[in-house]
């Protein structure tokens, strides 16, 4: 047996342990918070924003400019950890956009789990699974 043979082989070995880690790896269920909405005149605040935001592993900062940008209003967090959105959101449109940041920003594309973190170098945005190891590109926000 020549060694590129048994080369050859240990890598198909590697492949096919890496292919498998998906299935193997459990994926843990997550409990993660209702947004608090409070709306008061022209602003809404969700009390809770940053315990939520813990709870995915995501900075508030990169949650926030997420939701703003796609509302299109002007807003900030406060030092009890709340996101004051300077306009009018209804509740309904607020719990849409996170479930749709979740599912683009938080949630592995492989094994399904939200149990990743968010890697950022410079314009370059990955996904890391926690549960199953798989990187995703995504784009910037
Ligand atoms: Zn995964």
């Amino acid at each position: 047996m020549s060694s590129d043979k048994i080369l050859w082989d240990y890598e198909a070995l590697l492949e096919r342990l890496y292919s498998n880690l998906p299935e193997r790896a459990k994926v843990q269920p997550i409990e993660i918070p209702e947004f608090q909405i409070i709306r008061t005149g022209p602003y809404t605040r969700i009390t809770n924003f940053k315990q939520v935001c813990d709870r995915i592993r995501r900075e508030p900062r990169i949650c926030m400019r997420y939701l703003l940008k796609e509302i299109g209003a002007r807003g900030a967090i406060d030092d009890s950890g709340g996101l004051t959105i300077f306009l009018k959101v209804s509740r309904n449109t607020l719990r849409q956009l996170f479930r749709r940041f979740l599912e683009t920003y938080v949630r592995c594309s492989t094994c399904g789990s939200y149990h990743t973190e968010l890697r950022r170098q410079g314009k370059v945005w990955v996904i890391r699974c926690l549960a199953c190891g798989a990187e995703t590109p995504v784009r910037p926000i």
